[in-house]
């Protein structure tokens, strides 16, 4: 019960106030709302319980079922028209909190306000659907595997949705001309299907592609790119009725189904309109999910909603300059070099040409500048004993002072240590002051004169690792002090501070350390750092209210407060690995991998695109060795062989996904936009709108101001004529965004956005008054 409080609680404020005044539900009850559409977050996320099935026999065919079909004998709804307003939020209605994910995650990827029901097996009562008699409180409608239980006996199956409460939905539906989707459904007569069986068998797949998106084109979905269905129970079906049915996915033959059949239908039934899918949803784990949730979100919005979307891909590259010790062959070390580098520029450039239009891919790298000084330590040491000249020894001590940076091994600290202030030893040398290399002394490196060459430079990104890597969770703020500035100055001598992508805000922590260490964090803070990437692995560096919000330090729980941590992804790309060999074998033995290199890379295939899908920004982690190109062998992606690092590999396995099933722009952002974004973006981005604005800073801070999006509706025509938008007060501290299906009468001068073929988004920037926009074109209800 609790949990379904603390759940009933993301509630949108804009919505509450009438659900407060005017239902006797128990949602009714809830006042102390959050402005916005917060939601269970991934890392204190539940694990969706598993329904058992029971089986049943249609048609003589005998299949297992833990859904129902549509439930009969609802009264018919009138077909009447009455709204002249509609709030755009989404009704979900779902069994639990935890199954509730697959019906929000995408949403909450938008943005786009919605407000969760659980339906428990004893049932609930609706909230209140409008206010008025022309004034609706949801813009659509999504029951998850129909809210069904099993009551066991002859009953089986059967939604803890009355007959009653469907009539009242159906007839809200129609008065307000709102949409019902409705995943995970048992085919019937209802929605105009019957089914042929259940699929599958373990092992057993059955390709799932979207058949036809005339339904919702603002989706940017491919049709006809089969996508898997293993582990998604579902009912391959048949129309039986195409006065109210339109198929819109399909599955492909499989064992047992020669032929292709219906995955899911949209429904017109005598007006009233509703998608169902006949495939259970898992946003969680399965990409495919994270797909088809964009049909249903722009079939059920009309691709109009406050909201944005946007894949960002950040590819970060850490220990730029260092030397990595290889986890196999035991005992070797592999630094990059500028070949296996200058590899990298050419295919970017062959990544951009291959992405969707508006598209903007780029490598960041997070450099270390003591390795520079390292090299050319290695160098003197060399030089001298074999040419037993002085002059190798007075250029380290002239142009290299005192030579880099060097202590002894540092004794690891638990994971989440949290170091009492003001403790921990100096391992900088007491005299280690102001900066003191000269450009003479970091020129002795190739590497160097490499990265500091324009054209190379700033094809990348570039963000500071610090400049030694030292573990910082048990570091001085003297250290740490010098960890950043001299890294800085580095940065600025080599000339990558110029770069036309730097951001010199953030860092990314050396193996993401310091994050529980005040002094650290008050180092970062007075040299100018505000913002540095987590690690996703580890629950205490996730923001445990939405998994799209960065987590802001606390004195409590990191010792200084109001750094910005933004998460950050780790892959099976491993930090000490620069061939396949090694990445699979660490793979196997740490993280229970199963098979090939290409075992790993469907892995990362999976799990990534479904992170892109699901509209999740986080960077992804890489490190130096996995830009290897030199010694790389060829790796088989989509029946092409193509000779890649590592690095290049996950990435075009992961992109040519992508542009499979959508046509979606994919864009990188330089670290600190990614965190937090300062407009304008320096003209460096290259495309037509620089402030992509989808930084995690801006999405905590849009989402606080408790956004929502009314339908102007025109009960005449039966048409949407336009939105009016707004906020808390009326008022943000960032802009809000619009996005729309076609063109509005008049942008109103706010800044717009449209990329590539997405549909058109308008920042808003609220100044007191609500905001309203007029369609180009109405839309049909
Ligand atoms: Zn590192």
């Amino acid at each position: 019960m609790i949990s379904k409080v603390v759940f009933q609680s993301a509630v949108l404020a804009a919505s509450i106030s009438f659900i407060t005044a005017a239902s006797a539900s128990p949602q009714a009850k809830i006042s102390n709302a959050k402005p916005e559409a917060i939601v269970i977050p991934s890392a204190v996320r539940g694990p969706v319980p598993v329904v058992q099935t029971v089986s049943a026999e249609i048609n003589n065919v005998a299949v297992n079922s833990n859904t129902s079909a549509i439930t009969s004998n609802v009264t018919t709804p009138a077909a009447v028209v009455a709204a002249t307003t509609v709030k755009s939020t989404v009704l979900i209605l779902a069994r639990d909190t935890a199954s509730s994910y697959s019906g929000y995650s995408g949403l909450n990827g938008y943005a786009i306000p919605y407000q969760v029901v659980v339906v428990p097996q004893a049932g609930v009562t609706l909230p209140n659907l409008n206010s008025s008699a022309t004034s609706g409180n949801y813009g659509a409608i999504v029951i998850l595997s129909e809210v069904s239980y099993d009551y066991g006996g002859t009953l089986g199956f059967q939604s803890a949705l009355t007959s009653a409460q469907l009539a009242t939905l159906y007839q809200y539906q129609n008065t307000f001309g709102v949409r019902m989707v409705r995943l995970d459904v048992f085919p019937s007569a209802d929605s105009g299907t019957t089914a042929l069986g259940d699929c599958c068998g373990d092992g057993v797949e059955q390709l799932l592609s979207i058949s036809d998106t005339t339904k919702f084109p603002t989706s940017g979905l491919k049709t006809g790119a089969g996508v898997s269905t293993q582990g998604l129970y579902h009912y391959p079906a048949t129309i039986t009725n195409s006065s109210i049915a339109t198929e819109f996915i399909q599955f492909a033959p499989a064992a047992g189904f020669s032929t292709t059949s219906t995955a899911g239908v949209i429904n017109n039934i005598g007006g009233r309109q509703q998608m169902v899918f006949f495939i259970g949803f898992a946003t969680d784990w399965s990409a495919t999910s994270n797909l088809l949730q964009h049909a249903w979100i722009h079939w059920a919005t009309r691709g109009l909603y406050t909201g944005f979307r946007r894949v960002n891909l950040n590819t970060q590259v850490d220990d730029m300059f260092l030397e990595s010790d290889i986890y196999s062959p035991n005992g070797t070390t592999f630094q990059i070099t500028p070949a296996d580098l200058a590899q990298h520029v050419t295919w970017m450039a062959t990544v951009n040409a291959k992405l969707n239009a508006g598209s903007n891919y780029f490598v960041e790298v997070g450099h270390n500048g003591n390795g520079n000084i390292e090299v050319i330590d290695f160098d003197w040491i060399g030089y001298s004993k074999n040419t037993h000249v002085t002059l190798g020894f007075h250029c380290w001590h002239l142009e290299c002072g005192s030579g880099p940076i060097e202590y002894g091994d540092q004794i690891d600290t638990p994971l989440e240590f949290q170091k009492p202030l003001g403790t921990g030893t100096n391992l900088w040398p007491a005299n280690a002051l102001l900066y003191p290399y000269t450009t003479v002394c970091t020129n002795l490196d190739a590497l160097k004169i490499w990265w500091a060459t324009p054209a190379n430079r700033d094809v990348f990104a570039h963000v500071s690792h610090t400049f030694t890597h030292e573990d910082e969770n048990n570091a001085t703020y003297y250290d740490v002090t010098r960890e950043i500035s001299w890294n800085a100055a580095w940065l600025s001598q080599v000339g990558i501070a110029s770069a036309s992508k730097f951001s010199p805000k953030g860092i990314i922590p050396p193996a993401i350390t310091g994050l529980h260490n005040g002094d650290a964090l008050r180092a970062w803070k007075d040299n100018g750092i505000v913002n540095v990437v987590g690690d996703n692995t580890r629950p205490a560096l996730l923001n445990t209210q939405n998994e799209h919000w960065p987590l802001i330090t606390t004195v409590t729980a990191n010792g200084y407060d109001g750094i910005q941590i933004t998460p950050r992804w780790a892959t099976n790309i491993y930090y000490n690995c620069n061939l396949p060999d090694c990445t699979v074998l660490e793979w196997i033995n740490t993280s229970a991998g199963k098979g090939d290199w290409y075992a790993l890379l469907a892995v990362e295939k999976n799990t990534n695109t479904r992170h892109l899908l699901g509209l999740h920004h986080d960077p992804f982690m890489f490190h130096q060795a996995n830009l290897n190109y030199q010694t790389a062998s060829e790796t088989v992606i989509n029946g092409v062989s193509t000779k890649y690092s590592m690095l290049q590999a996950w990435v075009e396995t992961v992109v040519q996904e992508m542009i499979r099933v959508v046509n979606w722009p994919i864009i990188s952002l330089k670290h600190d936009d990614v965190s937090n974004l300062r407009l304008p973006l320096h003209g460096h981005i290259l495309t037509p709108r620089p402030q992509i604005a989808t930084a995690f800073a801006s999405r905590m801070a849009r989402d606080a101001c408790g956004a929502s999006l009314a339908f102007n509706v025109d009960p005449t025509a039966q048409t949407i004529t336009g939105v009016t938008l707004t906020t808390t007060g009326n008022t943000c501290s960032t802009t809000i965004p619009v996005t729309v299906p076609g063109a509005v009468t008049s942008t109103q001068g706010f800044r717009t956005e449209q990329i590539g073929s997405d549909p058109l988004t308008i920042w808003v920037q609220m100044s007191g008054l609500p905001v309203t926009f007029t369609l180009s074109t109405p839309i049909s209800l």
